[in-house]
């Protein structure tokens, strides 16, 4: 399945161990060692058996613990010396997953590279908030977007592009530039009460999810997130769901009224 000197790109998915793919599962045990990111959740971590090297190569926002070069650089000496990698990566490798310097450097090393795709925190968003992310006749498009920024820079998106009422906008790495982005859409024409969900942790049992309006975003975003990874969804069809069972009707009061009495 994995050959010596092979390597693959595994998407973890968004956390839940259940959500991993079979294929990405047997590369897991079929390897001799797996780099993984601080984002690849500790159920999917415990699958991964013990004779096989476990290797974090975490980076989260403000923490980083190896760069990109160190990492490709790992992944491509591995495989040089006959090892059978695989690099595992948060929800899908190929969204916002860095999957391409990591290819290119291991194939201009001559390193067969292969990616298994997973499940992307956006989708394990909506199926958290027991909702559809298109919706016929008012959310025809679905933009990916991030909106990540180094330190001290400010957040570079087209903000007229995006501001379209009839998409669906998925904001990953978008906490810390919550404010930004509801100013930049409002002042690009979406309407202020455009629903807003926010989504942390999603698939996993301590995650929450808060509903909220686009002018209210950056004050939610402030009060109502943890330290987990959070999603920012955007567009009308967030109103459209039904809350799932995972998340007690009592919290989302709870967020919805400290927004309320913030604001
Ligand atoms: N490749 C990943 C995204 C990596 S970027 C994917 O396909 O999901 C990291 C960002 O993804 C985080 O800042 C957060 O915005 C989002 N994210 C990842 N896992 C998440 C989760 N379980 N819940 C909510 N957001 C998540």
């Amino acid at each position: 399945m994995i050959a010596p000197g092979e390597v693959w790109l595994v998407g973890a998915g968004p956390g839940d161990p259940d959500l991993l793919t079979r294929k990405a599962e047997a590369l897991i045990r079929a390897a001799s060692v797996v780099f993984h990111d601080a984002l690849v959740g500790q159920g999917v971590l415990a699958l991964v058996p013990g004779h096989v090297r476990l290797v974090s190569v975490g980076k989260r926002s403000g923490r980083h613990s190896k760069d990109q070069k160190s990492i490709d650089t790992l992944i491509v000496e591995a495989a040089l010396v006959g090892e059978r990698v695989v690099r595992l990566k948060g929800g899908d490798p190929a969204i916002f997953g860095r999957a391409t310097e990591e290819m290119e450097a291991c194939r201009s090393a001559g390193v067969p590279v292969r990616i298994c795709p997973g499940v992307t925190a956006a989708s394990a968003a909506a199926a958290d908030l027991g909702l559809s992310l298109t919706l016929r006749g008012l959310a025809r498009r679905l933009t990916f977007v991030t909106a990540h920024t180094q330190k001290g820079q400010t957040v570079a998106l087209d903000w007229e592009a995006l501001a379209d009422p009839q998409a669906t906008l998925a904001v990953y790495m978008g906490k810390a530039a919550a404010a930004e982005v509801s100013a930049g859409l409002i002042g690009a024409g979406l309407p202020a009460d455009t629903p807003v969900a926010l989504v942390e942790s999603a698939s996993l049992d301590h995650g929450g999810h808060f509903l909220t309006r686009l002018d209210l975003l950056p004050l939610a975003a402030r009060t109502a997130l943890g330290d987990g990874p959070a999603l920012i969804l955007i567009g009308q069809a967030l109103s459209a769901g039904q809350m799932s069972a995972r998340t007690s009707a009592s919290s989302q009061c709870e967020a919805t009224a400290r927004v309320r009495r913030l604001a």
